[in-house]
């Protein structure tokens, strides 16, 4: 097997001068299939994105060309996977606009980057009557390990409620917080009703009260500029496969001085300076976080796939995204025996709609029939499907390869749904 692409050919330096959706659209091998005999229409991409042919590739020239374990060997492989590591560090720094580029953690996800700060920061911080603050429509992954850490130390956990639109009652957030109050954690972006919170004036009223803030970008990360800094995060969380990267690679951004005086996470090798048979020091930051042999050849993929973004643009991505929201909200809205839930004036590309008197998950199997990729049930987030008092949704979501075209054969799909259910 000959491997044409060297990791110097992968990196995309150079960005589009237009948005050229045919070209994007070839880039995503996967979307040119049947499913069910119908084209793939795949409108899943909140639980995962498609991978751009230069991300798939840039596994493959790994394992290729430069396997290794990183950081421990002097030999020239372990130096060059090395190296290509520590770029997508540095292209994360950049990515979300950290100062400092060991403030960039490497984890599995963003469900493992928000156990990381509840099981150190938090058991450091967090103490019996203190309070930590979520929203009502955070996802399971930014909800249990926060109640598991009040559990542990006899914290509380407050809620700060939504309005019907799905929006955060800023007001009822404010009168949440206290002096008791120890740590924030919501989302940047929902991934059930698709609603953008404030985050900027959440973690300020935060600040205001001394407590630190964790934002779960998973949502936002692949559709919305981040810029911590500007953001005045304390903490940012996310996925790399919601961003075109590969499974099993996520980010923990930390302001330096609140990773510097936390414990690490987990031990074992990469994570100690020293090590004798009474104990042990821990190394620098970032290491001190990343015990154990890393997943060298995603994490060195998850570059290619910011390339990938940056290549086409965060604002770009945005506009288009934004219009085809706008587009199948306006069709969606018009089938009749359609709910939307989640309706806020600011939101990411994803749609939750109920029908009338039809399962979520009869209509996923149908649409399912006709090449329709949707996510069907509670999104894990089952508190949430409680406020609505529902059982779950159908969710289209979707991603910088979507088309016009492929809402419209959405729209067929539910009109043919609720024929067959009349
Ligand atoms: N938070 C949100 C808002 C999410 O949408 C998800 C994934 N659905 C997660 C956290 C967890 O991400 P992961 O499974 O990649 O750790």
């Amino acid at each position: 097997m000959e491997i044409k692409q060297d990791f110097v050919e992968l990196k995309m330096k150079e960005s589009a001068t237009i948005f050229d959706i045919e070209k994007i659209r070839k880039d995503f091998p996967i979307l040119h299939q049947n499913i069910n005999g119908k084209p793939l229409v795949y409108l899943d991409n909140a639980a995962s994105t498609q991978k751009p042919m230069s991300v798939i590739n840039a596994i493959s020239a790994y394992y290729m060309t430069i396997n290794a374990n990183i950081h421990r060997g002097i030999h020239t492989l372990s130096e060059k996977a090395t190296t290509e590591y520590e770029l997508t560090r540095a292209t994360i720094r950049s990515f979300v606009n950290a100062k400092h580029t060991e403030e960039v953690i490497f984890t599995k996800g963003t469900t493992e980057a928000i156990n990381l700060v509840a099981a150190t920061y938090g058991r450091q911080n967090v103490k019996k009557g203190d309070e930590i603050i979520i929203s009502a429509l955070e996802h399971h992954s930014n909800m249990v390990p926060w109640q598991m850490l009040a559990g542990e130390t006899g914290a509380l956990l407050k809620i700060i409620p939504i309005n019907d639109a799905g929006e955060l009652i800023i007001e009822d957030y404010k009168k949440l917080l206290n002096k008791k109050t120890k740590l924030v954690s919501v989302a940047h972006a929902s991934n059930t009703l698709g609603t953008i919170n404030p985050i900027k004036e959440i973690i300020g009223l935060a600040h205001e009260h001394g407590a630190k803030v964790l934002i779960d970008g998973a949502q936002a990360a692949a559709h919305l500029i981040v810029d911590v800094q500007d953001f005045d995060a304390d903490f940012y969380a996310f996925s790399s496969h919601k961003i075109y990267g590969p499974t099993g690679v996520g980010v923990l951004y930390g302001k330096k001085e609140l990773l510097e005086a936390m414990p690490p996470y987990q031990g074992g090798g990469e994570m100690i300076k020293e090590v004798t048979y009474e104990g042990f020091t821990y190394n620098d930051l970032p290491y001190k976080f990343e015990a154990g042999t890393p997943n060298i050849a995603d994490t060195i993929a998850l570059k290619t796939a910011i390339d990938y973004i940056n290549y086409w643009g965060k604002e770009a991505i945005r506009n288009y995204e934004h219009e085809i929201l706008a587009y199948a909200t306006r069709k969606l809205s018009a089938i009749k025996g359609l709910r939307i839930i989640g309706e806020a004036k600011e939101k990411v590309g994803i749609i939750s709609f109920v029908l009338n008197g039809i399962h979520h998950q009869d209509a996923g199997i149908i649409l399912d029939h006709e090449g329709i990729a949707v996510r069907t049930g509670h999104h894990c987030t089952q508190p949430l499907m409680g406020r609505y008092k529902i059982s779950g949704t159908s969710r289209a979501s979707f991603a910088l390869y979507n088309t016009k075209e492929e809402v419209d054969i959405l729209v067929d799909g539910i009109n043919k749904v609720m024929r067959m259910f009349a």
